[in-house]
């Protein structure tokens, strides 16, 4: 076990350090791989090598830990009889090898090319051998005096280029192409850029296609640069990630945008959340979510109102430990969500074993395919596909109508794209987000005594019988509408859809049923997948709030609560989190009633008060009706309770 250790000192170590091992494998591990490299002179060179399994995961998965650990220990041994360096075990599959700087070039790509030829003739099950093979990076002289990491980043990211250009191969780090001399004024300028300021948060609206309201942004940032004026993130975000600076351009972005956001309190937007790009080097870094939190909790935002954006080609490598860190972030509270879904080969793989919020469909990916029929009918089952597993979609890159058409009719309502807005600078942003905040996400309310209109008057019901009827309501001088019955959707009222556009959602309303009738709805909503309904009476004069799945023959679900008295009102209010599938009934401030696994319902077709499609209509008054787009719980809704019961003027006769 200790003739690495020995080789590698006699090597290059002039130093005697102790390294840590790996157990398993008997190589250096990662600490042991730091100490070395911090022991070495400065004035060295190094070539470094990294080495990552193809497919180790299945080999895992198939055949078992102990088939991967004996892997390892065979790759070990590989690695080892055919280079001469300091090899280091970086955990899971990942080797790391260091060269004397002064080994020529050509010698290096002959060591790559045993490694890779030695994999195929291993003394190993053939079964195995023909799933795996290896994904090799170098990067060639590099001088001890910078930061490991800073190596590792760029052998890593050859390693990448590997894997992307189809595994089993080696690449060796560019640095050496045209850009050089751009590159190297930009990696001058960028740290103090940073200080500076003049990296800047652009915000590009996401928007819900069928309602025009704003549901969200993302930041995207920009380099506003003294002399050459804005330069884009494609000049600059390559060489970032190579160099590891990306991580700290990041983590400015995201403390820009909670600085952001802190400063919305009170406006219509307050709320919208934001996503930040999140480039991978953080995911390694256990402290990386922590580190999120404390920031968002210094300005005070909610983690809900901030999204990570993870884009798919880092899950290349199907690493668990991304996975866990993805877990991570959605516990804490963050939204997570897969950037450029449909860019590489990974995709629906990732859908089964990671747990996002949201997938962020790649424009490309929409712009090729939604020109073809083939190409239309998979972008319309990976959203349907989606939606099954719960996870919402964002199509980026909307340019036309007519896309927007076919994603909508694909059952995505969420888009970013130049066709709404370009990523705008703040004051922009703000502008467009005071013009396109939808008034409902605070809940909209239609007082109806007196009139059809919103509160906020920028929305009105539309009555389908003669002429309004309203008597009087719950308080004092107020009224409620009146509706006089009928057959079915006879004097109904038709409420505008856009006051609902969230799957989780809370109806709160006054009604007084002047008779019994039996399935009749107070309030109705039918979705395109489906219906709810607020039914004074069910059956056995229980009243129910009552959801239908149209996706299942049995899909019928029943919140059912005490029985209503014909003449007395009642303060209703219904709730379905989309999230938990529970959907609650509130009477008077109360809970009456509580059902699990209820399926979503998505896309409002039609909003009603007074009746439905189904059954005669409701005979009586009902008033005070909210929308809120999102679950309330019991405090909320008790205090929403109370705010009315304890009005001087209130009069409705409330049963006890
Ligand atoms: P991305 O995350 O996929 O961001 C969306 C990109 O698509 C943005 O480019 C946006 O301007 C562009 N886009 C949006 N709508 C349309 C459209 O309708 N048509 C077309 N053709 N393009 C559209 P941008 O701002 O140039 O950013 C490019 C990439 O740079 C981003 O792609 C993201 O991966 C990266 N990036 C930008 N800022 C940051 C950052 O602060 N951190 C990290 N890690 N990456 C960043
Ligand atoms: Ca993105
Ligand atoms: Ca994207």
């Amino acid at each position: 076990m200790g003739n690495n250790h020995e080789m590698n000192r006699e090597n290059m170590l002039d130093k005697v350090i102790s390294i840590d091992y790996d157990y398993l494998t008997g190589l250096a591990s990662r600490r042991g791989l730091y100490d070395y490299y911090y022991s070495l002179d400065k004035d060295k060179v190094v070539h470094a090598m990294f080495i990552d399994i193809d497919n180790f995961k299945r080999v895992n998965d198939v055949y078992g830990h102990s088939m991967g650990d004996k892997l390892l220990i065979g790759i070990s041994e590989l690695i080892q009889s055919n280079t001469q360096g300091f090899t280091c075990r970086m955990g899971g599959d990942e080797y790391v090898v260091l060269f004397d700087g002064a080994i020529p070039e050509e010698e290096m790509c002959a060591i790559a090319e045993r490694l890779l030829a030695g994999m195929e003739q291993m003394d190993y099950r053939k079964d195995v051998r023909s799933l795996i093979s290896l994904s090799i990076g170098i990067v060639l002289e590099q001088p001890v005096s910078q930061a490991l990491d800073e190596v590792l980043a760029k052998c890593d990211s050859a390693m990448y280029q590997a894997k992307y250009d189809g595994k089993n191969r080696y690449t060796i780090y560019k640095a050496y192409d045209k850009t050089i001399e751009i590159n190297r004024n930009i990696e001058l300028e960028m740290e103090a850029a940073l200080e500076n300021g003049e990296f800047q948060v652009f915000l590009q609206p996401k928007m819900n296609m069928l309602t025009s309201a704003i549901y969200g942004a993302e930041a995207l940032s920009r380099w506003v640069h003294p002399v050459d004026g804005i330069r884009h993130p494609v000049t600059y975000i390559p060489l970032f990630e190579k160099n590891g600076f990306i991580s700290k351009l990041d983590m400015y972005v995201y403390e820009q945008v909670c600085r952001i956001k802190a400063g919305w309190t009170g406006k219509s937007y307050e709320h919208i959340p934001i996503s930040v790009n999140m480039s991978r080097l953080h995911l390694y870094n256990r402290d990386f979510p922590n580190v999120l939190k404390s920031i968002a909790d210094k300005y005070q935002i909610p983690l809900s109102e901030l999204e990570i954006e993870i884009t798919e080609s880092i899950f290349i490598k199907d690493h668990e430990e991304l996975i866990r860190m993805v877990d991570i972030l959605r516990e804490l509270g963050f939204l997570v969500s897969i950037d450029d879904f449909g860019s590489g080969f990974s995709a629906l793989n990732l859908l089964k074993d990671l747990a996002v919020d949201t997938v962020k469909l790649d424009k490309e990916f929409l712009q090729v395919s939604s020109n073809t029929s083939r190409g239309k009918k998979v972008i319309r089952n990976v959203i349907g596909l989606c939606r099954d597993l719960k996870i919402d979609v964002v199509t980026e890159g909307v340019e036309t109508k007519e896309q927007i058409d076919f994603i909508t009719s694909c059952g995505c309502p969420i888009a970013q794209g130049f066709y709404y807005s370009k990523p705008l600078p703040l004051e922009d942003f703000e502008l467009f987000a005071e013009e396109y905040a939808s008034s409902t996400l605070k809940g909209c309310r239609f007082p109806l005594d007196g009139n059809l209109l919103s509160e906020d008057e920028t929305l009105e019901g539309v009555y389908n019988g003669e002429m309004p009827i309203y008597t009087d309501g719950i308080f004092k001088d107020s009224k409620a509408f009146y509706f006089p019955g009928g057959e079915v959707s006879e004097n109904t009222l038709r409420i505008p859809n856009e006051v609902l556009i969230s799957d989780s959602f809370t109806i709160s309303l006054w009604m007084k049923s002047e008779v019994n009738h039996p399935w009749t709805s107070a309030f109705y909503v039918k979705f395109e997948t489906g219906f709810c309904s607020i039914m004074p009476y069910a059956w056995d004069s229980v009243s129910s709030f009552r959801v239908r799945d149209s996706k299942e023959v049995y899909g019928w679900y029943d919140v059912s609560a005490c029985p209503l008295l014909p003449g007395n009102w009642y303060h209703y209010v219904a709730t379905y989190n989309s999230k938990t599938e529970q959907a609650v009934a509130f009477i008077n401030g109360e809970v009456v009633g509580v059902l699990q696994n209820i399926p979503i319902n998505r896309f409002v077709k039609t909003i009603m008060l007074g009746g439905d499609a189904y059954q005669q209509s409701f005979k009586g008054n009902l008033c005070e009706l909210i929308i809120y787009n999102e679950t309330k719980d019991y405090d909320f809704v008790n205090e929403l309770h109370q705010s009315y019961v304890q009005r001087e003027d209130f009069v409705a006769k409330l049963t006890e």
